[in-house]
């Protein structure tokens, strides 16, 4: 009989996996995140196109593709039992009521004041680790407070974030990405991984959400291994405590060899004894007392003795490297080349660990990989049982399976999403954003105005004068004009982000966003984009791999974004009246499927390969704190902010000199004597073939590099209501589609310089115009013959 695999189980039906087939990253992957044999799983449902799948696994929801759960093979409970009726149930520890500190009490395990403490002045440096959603902004911003300094870091694929701890100003924390293990997955993981490894902070703060304690404890481990001074702060006790569970924090703190800490990130609960202990422990360097979770009885100690007989065989070179010698020995069993390569093993070396490990996995039954995340996952198992009471329900995923029957329903998942999308678009940009845009438009209107007048009083030289308003005013003005939405933009998706939303749509969609080279991930900065490029060029740093990121900021700039609307709608005004809905609709579409061609091709050439395997965890849903959320919003409007008066008033500094003066350097009565008008020039030649040879209109496409709806005002300011008599409706055609898809504005290019480098940023200037001339062309043939 062909064996069972996760794949073949009904919705509902429980099952024991036997064996994770697969090799690489991606099954280190699954192992790290619990799928290990002897693992309980079920199936909870499909995805609303049938693919990914979401499991339940040791208490939490993961989603996996088919391809991936076909790997995973299984035994369904009910067949073990009538096999093995009389099996033994493990003797459970007693849960008599045990004394425990509850939340901020101080924890017995660590004496304080021993040992010999850093100089004064040692500037003691944090790592903030922990689990994806365990709370880390959270405790960061609650640790720095929000008027601390915060630095982004630029360079560092995701961003990396440092502040100082309140109060405490010989502190730098660092809250580096979410990860589940210390294995090399994606490149976040590596950026996290050779932070600890190598910039060696002075002590670890490592974050557990106490709801999910069996899988955030995996990390845990590794971290001990590291043998790095840690806390473990215990978050979301609140959670817990509200649902009837409890943690023997002090049994917890002597079986780990660290102080445990209960916290609530975002009740703000115990967070000062985690600074306490934490400092303490930095400036004492307390090093964890336990590294090693091999159990010497488990299965004849296999795993024990395997891992004993690596460490003292590469000790030496682990210490010659800097590395702690058992999680370089678990690194050397698992052959991650990352660790093996500094290490300099020799061949006879290599062998001997090849045959100590092929000796571990005969006699354990289970291949490398397996049998250490089995090992670590049977000491949390035992953790689990002597110290956690776990609540019998969780309110909490009660709730969430309620909302998920809509949100991810087979038949409500896509309605709602376009809801869902749709109401944020429409609150963001016609009844919230627009709303305080026009405010802060006849702020700056107003500004503009009383400089004017005052400069005009005081007989400003004209030059000046017009440089200041004209120039700098109107333009940057413009620019910042878009503030309000962009930040109420953000201010939604940072909300359906942090409730879990996000992590839904991903797995909703997934299926669609396969077939073109990208994975569930990659909609949410797709859909952003249709309000902002800039936004969603920036929203792609949650995707979790270099190709994906790469190629979704190249996708980006075809979902036809906000700034657009003016020009769609001057030229159906003019050109196609009454046919503006559906002319407009056509350019959206037309946007979309430009992009997905694209996507194809991209496929082909630039981003060969697939996607990353999708496998996600899906967080209960929470309610966000308001703190991270205005958090988030102040750091993308000061962004924002920075932007405009650097960048963007430079170019419009130029672009307005450039259209002031002619070559001669004096100032131009004709705008058409201009140097602005001879460049037009040059590039109306290469826009004839689209009936766009008209300077004017080259130098409004040009303005629209600055901003999108500079295009409508530059065409009005050089052809008043005439547009229609210099253009034929062919050309007008080829004009919409052309503004849809040629080269995204400075502010778009700017970020995508900072996300990709330069060569990437004019890459896509470039390739935008081709591409867009190219599609101009056919529509003004085709628009032509009709
Ligand atoms: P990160 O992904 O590790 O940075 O996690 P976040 O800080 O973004 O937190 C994930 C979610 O958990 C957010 O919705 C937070 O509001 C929520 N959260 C964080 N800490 C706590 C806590 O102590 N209790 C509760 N109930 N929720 C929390
Ligand atoms: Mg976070």
């Amino acid at each position: 009989m062909k064996k069972m695999t996760l794949k073949d189980l009904n919705i509902g039906q429980r099952a024991v996996i036997t064996d994770v087939e697969g090799e690489g990253a991606l099954r280190q992957h699954l192992l790290d995140m619990g799928v290990i044999p002897q693992a309980e799983v079920s199936i909870v449902k499909y995805a609303p196109m049938g693919d990914p799948v979401e499991v339940r696994i040791h208490g939490y929801e993961l989603t996996l593709r088919l391809m991936e759960a076909e790997k995973i093979k299984v035994k369904p409970v009910e067949t073990i039992e009538a096999e093995a009726p009389a099996m033994e149930t493990k003797a459970k520890p007693s849960k008599a009521k045990v004394e425990h500190p509850g939340l901020g009490e101080g924890g017995k395990y660590h004496p304080k004041g021993s040992g010999v403490k850093l100089p004064d002045d040692t500037i003691l440096t944090f790592a903030l680790v922990g689990n994806q959603n365990s709370g880390k902004t959270t405790l960061f911003n609650q640790l720095t407070g929000s008027n601390q300094r915060v630095g982004n870091f630029p360079g560092v694929t995701v961003d990396r974030k440092d502040g100082v701890i309140k109060g405490h100003p010989n502190t730098l924390v660092t809250d580096l990405p979410g990860i589940y293990s210390m294995s090399p997955y994606s490149s976040e993981e590596i950026v996290s991984r050779n932070f600890v490894l190598t910039e060696k902070p002075k002590a670890i703060i490592n974050i557990v959400d106490a709801t999910n304690i069996e899988r955030n404890m995996y990390l845990t481990l590794q971290l001990l291994e590291m043998e790095i001074p840690m806390v473990v702060a215990l978050n979301m006790m609140d959670e817990l405590h509200a649902n009837g569970g409890t943690v023997d924090v002090n049994l917890m703190e002597s079986l780990l060899g660290v102080p445990v800490i209960p916290i609530s990130a975002a009740k703000n609960q115990g967070i000062e004894e985690l600074v306490d202990h934490a400092i303490h422990i930095a400036s004492y360097q307390e090093r964890p007392g336990r590294q090693d979770f091999c159990d010497e009885n488990d299965h004849g100690g296999a795993v024990h003795r395997g891992i004993h007989a690596v460490t003292y065989l590469i000790e030496d070179h682990a210490k010659r490297c800097g590395y702690p010698p058992l999680f370089t020995a678990a690194k050397v069993i698992e052959g991650d080349e990352l660790v093996m390569e500094p290490l300099k093993l020799d061949q006879n070396e290599r062998e001997t660990v090849e045959h100590i490990v092929q000796q571990m996995e005969a006699e354990r039954g289970l291949d490398r990989y397996a049998a250490m995340a089995e090992m670590r996952f049977a000491f949390i198992q035992k953790i689990c049982d002597l110290c956690v009471k776990k609540p019998s329900e969780s309110k909490e995923r009660i709730k969430s399976e309620r909302i998920d029957n809509i949100l991810t329903g087979k038949y409500t998942a896509i309605p709602m999403f376009i809801i869902i999308m749709g109401l944020i678009f429409y609150l963001t940009f016609n009844v919230i954003g627009a709303w305080l845009q026009d405010a802060l438009g006849s702020g700056v209107d107003w500004l503009t105005q009383a400089a004017d007048s005052a400069m005009e009083a005081a007989n400003v030289y004209p030059f000046i004068h017009g440089l200041i308003i004209e120039g700098i005013f109107t333009g940057v003005g413009s620019v910042l004009s878009f503030l309000p939405i962009i930040v109420t933009l953000f201010f939604f998706l940072s909300i359906l982000e942090d409730s879990g939303y996000t992590a839904r749509v991903a797995f909703v969609m997934d299926r669609l966003l396969r077939k073109i080279g990208l994975s569930g991930r990659s909609i949410v900065p797709m859909l952003i984009g249709f309000g902002c490029t800039v936004p969603a060029v920036m929203a792609t740093r949650t995707l979790p791999s270099e190709r994906d990121r790469k190629m979704t900021i190249l996708l980006t700039p075809f979902m036809s974004c906000s700034a657009k609307v003016p020009i769609y709608g001057f030229f159906v005004a003019a050109f196609f009246p009454g046919k503006g809905g559906l002319i407009m609709i056509g350019l959206y579409v037309l946007g979309i499927i430009t992009g997905i061609l694209v996507a194809l091709l991209f496929r082909k050439t630039l981003f060969k390969g697939e996607a990353v395997p999708f496998v996600m965890e899906l967080p209960n849903y929470r309610m966000p704190s308001a703190r991270n959320v205005f958090q988030l919003l102040w750091e993308k409007a000061k962004d924002f902010l920075q932007r405009a008066f650097s960048v963007i008033l430079v170019a419009t500094v130029i672009i307005w000199l450039l259209k002031t003066f002619d070559t001669s350097f004096s100032m131009v009565t004709d705008e058409k004597d201009s140097i602005l008008a001879m460049v037009a020039g040059w590039i109306a030649p290469i826009m004839e073939p689209l009936g766009l040879g008209d300077w004017r209109i080259c130098t409004a496409l040009i303005s629209g590099f600055m901003a999108k709806e500079s295009v409508v005002s530059s065409l009005i300011v050089l052809f008043g209501d005439s547009v229609s008599q210099a253009i034929g409706s062919a050309a007008a055609a080829a004009l919409l589609v052309f503004s849809l898809l040629y080269t995204p504005c400075v502010a778009a290019i700017a970020s995508i310089r900072r996300e990709m480098g330069s060569k990437w940023a004019v890459g896509v200037v470039i390739w935008q115009c081709a591409v867009a001339w190219i599609v101009g062309l056919a529509f003004y043939l085709i628009a032509g013959l009709i």
